[in-house]
């Protein structure tokens, strides 16, 4: 089954919703300049949640081919929950992805397994797909358990959830060490993982789910190393942080996936 490569930019707290809109116009002008094919590679930006009307107002008035999603979202759906913006309320405003148990909110926030479970499932039920982050921290890799504990997470989050569902996931493989750290992962170690968790969801929900379901492969990524990662079989695509946010970088990404 061929799978069309994703790339996904997480612009974290970055990006007010001006910003977000010049890069997005810029992005397209540069595509289009270049004669992009959309459907040769998805491409996917993630703003801060103040920024996602305005995308949505651009993308649909300029009729633009790049999906859009959030970084987090409540296991709720409404309600006495100050802060928080359900899966609904993104799903009205056009978001197609939502980033679900990324380092920094397991790290900063209380996102524990049960609530990026909850979260998978609020992502699901409204229509969008999630973007399942996994990886270990250096501490399990200087040990050797990497590929057991970013499987064991995959394995944590998709214990209950059916076939369907499952083939609708995409898990992006991003070791703790290498997000932001500028110490990208060598295409033997994203190839490795990618294909232990595929090899697991296969074992577990057979080969339709695992053959469909995107693994990403996230951490330090830039256009510098983007070719040798992509060429990895079971690395379907990145999400991308810091170089997300300088837009001919993420063009120059794009065109090289
Ligand atoms: C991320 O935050 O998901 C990420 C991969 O960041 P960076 O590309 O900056 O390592």
């Amino acid at each position: 089954m061929a799978r069309i490569p994703l790339v996904a930019g997480n612009w974290k707290m970055n990006f007010d919703h001006l910003e977000a809109t010049y890069f997005l116009q810029k992005l397209a002008w540069l595509l289009r300049d270049a004669k992009f094919d959309y459907r040769r590679c998805e491409l996917a930006l993630m703003p801060a949640f103040t920024a996602l009307r305005s995308v949505q107002v651009l993308v649909e008035a300029d009729d633009l081919k790049i999906h859009y999603g959030a970084q987090t979202v409540s296991v709720t759906s409404q309600g006495a929950f100050t802060g928080d913006v359900s899966a609904d309320m993104l799903a009205q405003l056009g978001c197609s992805y939502v980033i679900v148990g990324h380092s920094e909110r397991r790290k900063y926030h209380p996102e524990d397994d049960a609530n990026i479970v909850d979260q998978v499932r609020a992502v699901l039920a409204a229509g969008m797909q999630p973007i399942l982050c996994v990886g270990e921290s250096y501490e399990e890799r200087r040990q050797g358990i990497e590929l057991e504990f970013a499987v064991g997470q995959v394995q944590d989050v998709t214990r209950d959830l059916s076939k369907d569902d499952v083939a609708k996931l995409i898990v992006a493989y991003e070791p703790v060490w290498a997000v932001g750290t500028g110490m990208v992962a060598t295409p033997d170690v994203a190839r490795e993982a990618a294909r232990a968790i595929r090899s697991h969801v296969e074992s577990a929900f057979g080969s339709q789910p695992a053959q469909a379901m995107r693994i990403l492969y996230g951490g330090s990524v830039t256009s510098k190393n983007v070719q040798e990662l992509i060429g990895q079989p079971d690395v379907d695509g990145f999400l991308i942080g810091g170089a997300a946010l300088d837009v001919d970088e993420f063009a120059r990404i794009a065109r090289m996936t």
